[in-house]
Order: C-alpha cells, then sequence, then structure tokens
C-alpha cells in the first residue's frame, strides 16, 4: 500500500499548482457571494424538536436545490421527511450520493453572547481575546479568522451553504461532474436519525448508488485537509440500582437499609480496571490493531502534549497506548449519574434509587448486541435480578440485590479501505486542490448514522470534514471560521471537478 501512496501522490504535486490557481479564484469568490446564502439558512430555526420550523428548512432545501437543476423528492417518515435531491449528467456512470445534515442541537439562548441563536453574528477576536461583534457589511473584506457564530454554522448547515456554493461555482466554470449526484438530506440527525434505518430499507431502489460522502464534521486539529474513512457507532444503556422503596432518614435507617448509591457506585467500578480498561471479558474481543493499521495510526499527526493539556489532564485511560489507538476500541462510557440530592438541595437521607446513563460505542467489530448482553450478564454476575421495568413491591421482597437495565442500539460503526475506490478519488481531488495528501484518519471517534446506508446499500463511505474543530459544536456560540468556510468550498468544487 505504501508504494501505492507514492505512485498516486506524485503526478497530483506536479499538476497541484495551475490546478489550485483555478479553485482559488472561484472559491475565493463565491465564498464572498454565498454568505447571504450562509445567512439566510442559519437563521431558520433548526431544532427538530420542533416540526413547524423543520418543515420551513425542508421547504429551503428543496427551493434551493431545485434552482440548481435538481429534481427534489421527499421520503416520508414517522418523523420529519428526508429529502432526496437528484442530478444527472451527461456520460455519468456512476453515482454519488451525498449526505447532508440540517437539523441542529437544542438552544439555551440565555448562553449565547448575541441577540439570538438564530441571528448569525459576525465576530472577530478582540485584543483581550474576546469575541466582538462587527457589522455585517464588512464581510466583503473578511479575514479568515473571523467567524460567523450561529447554531448549526458548523454542525452541519455550513458545510451544505458551502455545498451548494460549489454547485454555483462549477456551473459558473463550466465544471461538469462526470458522475450522478444523489443528496440525501437529514433533518433528525441531532435526535439520532430514529427513521434513517427504516427509510433507507424501505427506499433501497431509489437511493442506489456506488459510493457515499458525508459533508461533515471538524477537520483534524492542525485545521489541514482531512478525509475520515470511519466512524465508531453507538448504543446507549441506562441502569438503576434500589435501596428503601422512598428515601429514608439517614439517621433512623443508615447502617441498616442498603444504599442504592453505593450498590451503583461498586457495579460501574466492577467493570473497568484502575487505568481506564473494561475488565468484563470479551468486551475488546476481536480487535486486533496490525502493522499495517498501526502505521495508518501513527501517520495521524496528533500532538498528545496539546490534546491533554486542552482537557486538562496527566494521564490518558490505558485502552490504548496513544490517542488514535483507543477510539479503535468500543467504549464503555459512563455519560451521567444520579441519586438523591446535591449542593443546596442535599438531604440527610438514604436514597431510594440511583442510575448511571451509559453510552457504549461500537467499532466494526463489536457486535452491539453481545456487548450490552455482556454488560447484563455482568450486574447478574454480580448478584443482581436484572429486569427492564421498575421492580414491583413483590420482586422487592423476593430479591435482595436488583437492577434495571434497559438498552437501545442507536447505529453501528463503519470503516472504509484508504485504497478503495471512493478512497483513491478523494484523496485524489484535495491532493489536487491543496498540493499535499490530506490526514486521514481511520476511525473517528464520534457517530454519524451512516451504518445504515454501507450495511443497507452496500456501498463505502468517506467523510469530507471541512469546518474547524474548535467551533462550539452543540454548545452555545457555536461558530464557523471563515477560512474553513471558504476552504470548504474550494475541496467541494475539487470534487466535483475529480474524474470518477
Ligand atoms: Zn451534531
Amino acid at each position: 500500500m505504501k508504494y501505492l501512496v507514492l505512485f498516486t501522490f506524485l503526478p497530483i504535486l506536479v499538476m497541484a499548482q495551475n490546478k489550485s490557481a483555478q479553485l482559488d479564484d472561484l472559491s475565493n469568490r463565491y465564498a464572498e457571494r454565498s454568505f447571504p446564502l450562509l445567512k439566510e439558512l442559519l437563521s431558520i430555526p433548526n431544532d427538530a424538536f420542533y416540526p413547524d420550523d423543520i418543515e420551513k428548512n425542508v421547504t429551503w432545501c428543496e427551493t434551493e436545490f431545485g434552482m440548481r437543476g435538481f429534481a427534489t423528492n421527499r421520503i416520508a417518515t414517522k418523523g420529519a421527511p428526508l429529502v432526496l435531491a437528484e442530478r444527472t449528467h451527461k456520460s455519468a456512470k456512476k453515482t454519488v450520493l451525498i449526505y447532508l445534515q440540517i437539523d441542529g442541537q437544542p438552544v439555551d439562548s440565555t448562553r449565547w453572547f448575541q441577540e439570538s441563536p438564530y441571528t448569525p453574528t459576525l465576530k472577530k477576536k478582540g485584543q483581550d481575546g474576546d469575541w466582538e461583534s462587527i457589522p455585517w457589511n464588512r464581510i466583503t473584506n473578511y479575514e479568515d479568522d473571523w467567524r460567523v457564530f450561529a447554531r448549526s454554522a458548523s454542525d452541519a448547515k455550513g458545510p451544505v451553504a458551502m455545498f451548494l456554493a460549489a454547485l454555483d461555482a462549477a456551473a459558473e466554470a463550466s465544471i461538469q461532474p462526470n458522475y450522478n449526484i444523489k443528496v440525501i438530506m437529514d433533518f433528525e440527525e441531532e435526535l439520532g436519525s430514529p427513521h434513517l434505518p427504516q427509510a433507507v430499507i424501505d427506499n433501497a431502489s431509489l437511493l442506489e448508488s456506488d459510493m457515499l460522502i458525508i459533508f461533515d464534521g471538524p477537520r483534524h486539529i492542525t485545521n489541514k485537509p482531512t478525509l475520515t474513512f470511519g466512524a465508531r457507532g453507538i448504543a446507549t444503556a441506562t441502569l438503576t440500582t434500589y435501596g428503601p422503596v422512598v428515601p429514608q432518614h439517614s439517621g433512623h435507617f443508615g447502617n441498616y437499609a442498603p444504599n442504592p448509591a453505593l450498590r451503583l457506585s461498586k457495579l460501574l467500578a466492577s467493570m473497568k480496571d484502575d487505568s481506564g480498561r473494561v475488565i468484563i471479558p470479551g468486551f475488546y474481543d476481536g480487535i486486533r490493531i496490525d502493522e499495517d493499521t498501526e502505521k495508518i495510526l501513527r501517520a495521524v499527526p496528533d500532538n498528545e502534549n496539546q490534546i491533554k493539556n486542552r482537557l486538562q489532564i496527566v494521564e490518558a485511560d490505558g485502552v490504548g497506548n496513544y490517542y488514535q489507538e483507543a477510539i479503535q476500541y468500543p467504549s464503555l462510557n459512563i455519560r451521567g449519574m444520579q441519586s438523591g440530592w446535591i449542593n443546596e438541595k442535599v438531604r440527610t437521607i438514604i436514597p431510594g434509587w440511583a442510575r448511571a446513563e451509559i453510552d457504549v460505542r461500537l467499532v466494526l467489530e463489536s457486535d452491539p448486541k453481545r456487548l450490552l448482553n455482556l454488560i447484563k450478564s455482568h450486574v447478574q454476575d454480580q448478584g443482581y435480578v436484572v429486569i427492564d421495568t421498575e421492580p414491583t413491591k413483590e420482586e422487592r421482597l423476593k430479591h435482595h440485590k436488583i437492577a434495571t437495565l434497559t438498552t437501545e442500539i442507536s447505529y453501528q460503526s463503519f470503516r472504509t479501505d484508504f485504497d478503495s475506490e471512493v478512497g483513491l478519488w478523494l484523496r485524489s481531488a484535495l491532493g489536487k486542490a491543496f498540493g499535499e495528501e490530506p490526514i486521514m484518519i481511520r476511525m473517528s471517534g464520534g457517530s454519524i448514522p451512516i451504518s445504515p446506508f454501507v450495511s443497507t446499500l452496500g456501498i463505502p463511505a468517506v467523510t469530507v470534514p471541512t469546518v474547524n474543530r474548535d467551533n462550539n459544536q452543540h454548545s452555545p456560540n457555536e461558530n464557523i471560521r471563515l477560512g474553513n468556510y471558504r476552504e470548504g468550498i474550494k475541496t467541494m468544487i475539487a470534487i466535483l471537478k475529480e474524474k470518477l
């Protein structure tokens, strides 16, 4: 594989100079020209809990893609529809499916330093390091480090605007893709795309294509052109332990009524060793990092000291020897815990229950059902009767230790070879555009609902991330860096131009 990289890479460098001049010119002009479009799109509220707002986004997308020669189709689901936009091109033999996400995380307006999360605000960093608003009319003279702050600026309406701008730029330059394009738009991604797997099964022939690319996610932390070839899947579990049926006075019943918080702590503690490795037998079965994989992982220019410094941790968990290796394994993460009350609400009681919310990030080798069953058996092995509802009085009186465990599998992981057809094609496109081989990530730690496409349609998938990593995704004050916006457009024009 090493040789293949060399052979495909050398001609790219030779051609890089004159080719990227056209892309630079186009992306410069179309970044500027599309700022009103970006602003308009970010102004439409897109929390998927509000169907009326989502409908406005659906209509907007239908109109914009329709204007660019796409035939659009609503795919009905039990929730928000998916939109499929399709455009065929002369002499095209292959079809590329492109996944876009339109909805955004809920917002807490009080924590945004601007009028509203849906009022896109242009900002630059002041001398004191704070972000200061600047009037929108200055955008014609923007600097790369300026940013637009709004919900979904990066996750993932920014890439939607980039793609529309790239289509316009390609049209002006008579760049005609030699493949057909299908764009699938998801309006429930932040809800975990609950209706997507069924919709893909029901509409498999409509979605038929040769490969899938996903315009979503942040570039590598160095902010260099990046391709991501896989993502972990996700399953979740809720684990509850019980004490007295209602909270009891800790003076009257301390030393007598069992404490559910202690029980839960011991249960959770029994799942991992001090280095953070899961010690439930079989949890990491099937995963092997061979020499070639090790090379791929080591080639990612991570600065581990910088990562630890940012997280303010001295030592990482011992699941992998370094960051990229760590995310090749499934995780077992306590994402939240609750029992009794704390802070100003604290009271001297023995709580009635304790609950942990767990997420399990999945890799290709790990069957989610098997992992969740391992967790269940482990809880049983600690002497618990495991049920999936709240215990009745009869059950409480019969069993000393009861745990309620409910689980849900959202979606599996996917992983595509660097040297697959879609991999080589994208590497070549980005290589020509930027004059260097992109950073290639085997697996991203986070999850995207792509496995339904990969498994149902039987096509490979690669993510093309474009946005800045420090974009406050999912948090207040989400933003996109304008240099990334422009280079994202450049990336997408390069892909439209690259022959398949
Ligand atoms: Zn998101």
